[in-house]
């Protein structure tokens, strides 16, 4: 009788372990998602014709996993390499931030400032320990190294963007990772490219749903893992008892401490779970026959902003895909009790909007065609210095039990290609113990 496998989730790290796990022929896999759809939070939604990601996203040159799995799945010719161009909005302007010579020119920051920013970014790209890092604060580090000015027009609007009033607590070596990735992810000299699939990232979802499915992988979308039993090796999913040899939770990690079973060591790993705290997502997406200006991306480093990104996606790709239209993200990380994030999508839409002739003073709401406002309750979690210690570990205390998610990814911050990293890792672990 071949093993019973239970993937729980069927974003990036479920569906790669899926893959893998269905390679052998002494397992049979279910996975189970409780949204309606595959992709977790790269899921898309159709649009202008094709499908487009509820929350902006784009691979790095160095995302290798991914583009191992791209290759592997024959979707290479579906990846685009596009030229990046990145701005920050700051005292009523937008500075062009691609290159050396533009933080240079960045106004809004001391001249030595700049210099130090410089310095700072050359220094962490070139750094490769990033271990040192790991109890420093990103915050103090800046400060330190980059100074007043730099902290004031460029590094805190970021770190508040990302981490909220959690913003002065996050791990240097977290900040190194991105500096360091970022940089490294720039073609021969050139200037940084980012890759996108015709289809969008659901082309890599829909290869790897049909391929699980070839291999006999059964697929339950809108089903929830309710509850993991003490005695047996066993899940509620839809009040319905489901019985397996070894279950892979890849859902935040406190969605996981709400359904584990009570008593002894497992109260204590759910403890530890909980201590992994997340912040939200909101993104609002909205297409329109104005054209807003160059830049792909554009960080919205005003104290006073609502959101903190303005992402033209049809500067990354044609406009062609998407029926001629303009596409737009804003998008903001938001407590998911805060009292923005709770608005309802017309409030929070209107409220937005209000900011955006701030930034563009020609932008005419009547050219807005289609409106969508997405939210993601755990959507990035707070690396802060002492982050290594609450990594929960794969193994579960409850026997049969894997966990895998992105609060296990550290120091990089999270991402499609780590989702494909940990769902192989953990997919060869769950095969060696099945083997036994
Ligand atoms: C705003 C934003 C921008 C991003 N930008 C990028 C980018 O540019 N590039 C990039 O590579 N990555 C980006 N990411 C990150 C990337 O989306 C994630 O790292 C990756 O999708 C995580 O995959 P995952 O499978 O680990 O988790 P998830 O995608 O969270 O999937 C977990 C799944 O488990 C399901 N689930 C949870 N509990 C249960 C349960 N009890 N029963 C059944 N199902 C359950 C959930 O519904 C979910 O679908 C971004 C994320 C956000 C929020």
């Amino acid at each position: 009788m071949p093993k019973k496998i239970l993937i729980v989730g069927g974003g990036f790290t479920g569906l790669t372990a899926a893959l893998r796990l269905s390679a052998d022929p002494d397992l049979s896999v279910t996975l189970i998602e409780s949204a309606a759809q595959l992709g977790g939070l790269a899921a898309g939604f159709p649009l202008g014709g094709t499908t487009l990601e509820k929350t902006y996203h784009h691979l790095f040159l160095t995302d290798t996993a991914i583009l191992d799995l791209v290759k592997e799945l024959g979707l290479q010719d579906q990846l685009l390499w596009c030229d990046s161009s990145m701005a920050i909005f700051r005292d009523g302007r937008i500075h062009p931030f691609k290159s050396p010579l533009d933080l240079l020119r960045f106004a809004p920051c001391s001249f030595p400032g700049r210099l130090r920013t410089g310095f700072a970014s050359l220094y962490l790209k070139h750094r490769k320990n990033w271990r040192g890092f790991t109890r420093q604060t990103a915050h103090a580090w800046l400060t330190r190294t980059c100074g007043r000015s730099a902290m004031d027009t460029i590094w805190t609007p970021l770190l508040k963007g990302k981490f909220g009033r959690h913003f002065d607590r996050v791990s240097m070596a977290w900040f190194w990772a991105r500096i360091h990735i970022r940089a490294n992810s720039r073609s021969g000299g050139g200037g940084e490219k980012l890759g996108y699939f015709r289809g969008g990232f659901n082309a890599v979802t829909s290869a790897l749903e049909h391929e699980i499915r070839r291999r006999g992988v059964v697929i339950q979308t809108g089903a929830t893992v309710e509850k993991l039993l003490a005695d047996e090796r066993a899940a509620i999913v839809n009040r319905e008892k489901v019985a397996f040899d070894f279950c892979l939770f890849t859902g935040p990690s406190a969605s996981l401490a709400r359904i584990l079973p009570a008593g002894g060591k497992l109260d204590e790993y759910a403890a530890q779970l909980r201590r992994i705290e997340y912040l939200g997502a909101a993104c609002l997406i909205f297409t329109s026959d104005q054209d807003l200006g160059d830049f792909y991306w554009i960080n919205v480093n005003e104290p006073e902003a609502p959101f903190l990104v303005f992402i033209q996606h049809t500067n990354l790709v044609d406009k062609k895909a998407y029926g001629g239209k303009n596409v737009y993200y804003l998008g903001a990380y938001l407590p998911p009790d805060d009292k923005t994030y709770l608005l309802p999508d017309e409030e929070l839409t209107r409220l937005w909007f209000a900011y955006l002739p701030k930034m563009f003073p020609g932008f005419y709401p009547a050219q807005v065609g289609e409106r969508h406002v997405f939210r993601f309750r755990a959507a990035q979690h707070i690396v802060d210095t002492d982050y290594v210690e609450k990594i929960p570990d794969h193994q579960t205390p409850l026997p049969g039990v894997f966990l895998a998610n992105f609060s296990q990814i550290f120091p990089e911050d999270r991402g499609t290609n780590y989702a494909v990293r940990e769902g192989e890792t953990i997919a060869a672990r769950i095969r060696r113990e099945a083997a036994r």
